[in-house]
């Protein structure tokens, strides 16, 4: 089947507003829709089928004109806002300068800035070196490669509801096995999950918490067999959960008495999502390693490994690298996302952003009993909805009304998204560039969703 309907033409700029023209999908999205069901395979699927045609700041326009209020931003990649115009203009102008050099044949000088740019702004006052990628799931590759290479140790350690990709390593990672693992495997093995720190559903203090979660990995592995524990600080895909007090401290603590290496994976948590650099700043901790990949480059694709110089020395040459890793238009793009941070303040607009929402997402909490908990930093909230009148009690997880939720909101121009082992967390991860005003207007629509439930 072919596209029958023109493209709509406009340059018009994108006024900052939600504006739905059509239903939802409209005509030309589902006309493309069609051709997509011939050529790409279902395990390829969208949360919701508008086909996207030009994006600014917190807005997303559809192929049919609607305009949504984006509060995924790609999932959390579009941090700084969509088409930021000094990434457009960073990658464009470095575009027809070197398109590809390849840094391990040819270096280039974008890169290095990339590297030392992460080695400032990530935590911990030492020498760190960088390796830059592809993907996030190549960054966690990478980082438990170098930290094998640097223990001798096989041991990988992860958290319960942890989310790490999609590669073969990386799915024995990641904890949930439905849509990511289930009949995927054989898996990349010596990779352990360990119980994690969930206050809304394990009640436990953050040192009760590290106990369980030692206990078990000195119980079923060993200290010394482990090479590393791999962390995200607030978990993403497992619903962003952020751990009890003290909780990442101590397996810290615990990592740098045993000589296992202390990674947190920043992919989603980092740069400037949560009104810090990184979101291990909020808890006390100072990874040995450091993992970005998300939001470092304005949607261009390239992940980061930082780390302290004597674990990221110790690879051989040529032991560290891709072909596309790197790349020199992505490289330009972060530095510029690194630039806009510092130049506009970007780091306040989280602790607005978390101002606005996090009271309002209370204030629904106190009107719909579907809402057990309300958690989150800055621009990374998320509420998890659990049956009727049993929030305190049983909190059984209520996946149905997370999808009437994100279903009604797209009906009606808000892009949410949902997250969550049990799939009953809609998490908001609005761009930086957000206005209170489309806050306000996203959280309207929020709240007649609800009322409609
Ligand atoms: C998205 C994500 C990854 C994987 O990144 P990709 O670029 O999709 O490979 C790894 N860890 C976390 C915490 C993520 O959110």
């Amino acid at each position: 089947m072919t596209d029958t309907l023109a493209p709509l033409q406009t340059t018009d700029p994108i006024v900052q507003e939600r504006r739905v023209l059509t239903a939802i999908p409209g005509p030309r999205s589902q006309a493309i829709h069609a051709r997509r069901l011939a050529v790409i395979p279902g395990g390829v699927s969208s949360a919701l089928p508008v086909y996207i045609a030009r994006a600014h700041g917190a807005i997303v326009v559809d192929a049919d004109g609607n305009q949504y209020i984006d509060l995924g931003s790609g999932i959390g990649v579009m941090t700084i806002g969509h088409t930021d115009p000094a990434v457009v203009a960073a990658a464009t102008a470095q575009l027809s300068l070197v398109t590809h050099a390849m840094f391990t044949i040819t270096p280039y000088e974008s890169y290095v800035r990339v590297a030392e740019l992460l080695a400032e702004h990530t935590p911990g006052d030492f020498a760190k070196k960088t390796v830059l990628l592809n993907s996030g799931a190549e960054a966690v590759e990478n980082a438990v490669k170098i930290a094998r290479k640097f223990t001798g140790r096989p041991g990988v350690a992860v958290l319960e509801h942890a989310y790490h990709g999609r590669t073969n390593l990386t799915m024995a990672m990641t904890f949930k096995a439905m849509p990511y693992k289930a009949g995927f495997g054989p898996f990349a093995g010596s990779v352990h999950h360990a119980p994690n720190s969930y206050p809304f559903r394990d009640g436990l203090s953050g040192a009760e918490a590290a106990r369980r979660t030692i206990g078990y990995l000195e119980k079923t592995v060993g200290a010394s067999d482990l090479a590393c524990l791999v962390v995200e600080p607030i978990q993403g895909e497992g619903g962003f959960v952020v751990p009890a007090e003290g909780y990442l401290p101590a397996l810290q603590e615990w990592c740098t008495a045993n000589g296992i290496v202390f990674i947190a994976d920043e992919i989603q948590s980092g740069m400037a999502r949560t009104g810090a650099y990184f979101a291990s700043e909020h808890f006390g901790v100072v990874p040995d390693m450091v993992l970005t990949a998300k939001g470092i480059a304005g949607g261009l694709p390239i992940a980061g490994v930082t780390g302290r110089a004597e674990i990221m020395d110790s690879s051989h040459p040529g032991g560290l690298g891709g072909t596309f890793a790197g790349n020199p238009v992505a490289a330009a793009a972060a530095v510029a996302v690194f630039d806009a941070i510092e130049s506009r303040n970007l780091l306040a607009d989280g602790k607005r952003i978390e101002g606005v929402l996090l009271p309002a997402l209370l204030a629904l909490q106190g009107k719909y009993d579907v809402i057990g908990d309300v958690r989150g930093i800055g621009a990374m909230l998320a509420i998890e909805l659990v049956l009727p009148g049993t929030g305190s009690t049983t909190k059984e997880p209520n996946p149905a009304a997370v999808s009437a939720i994100t279903t009604y909101a797209a009906q009606h121009g808000v892009l949410l998204l949902s997250a969550g082992t049990f799939g009953n967390i809609i998490r908001f991860l609005p761009s930086l560039a957000i206005t209170d005003e489309l806050l306000r207007d996203a959280i309207g629509v929020l709240d007649d969703a609800f009322a409609a439930l």
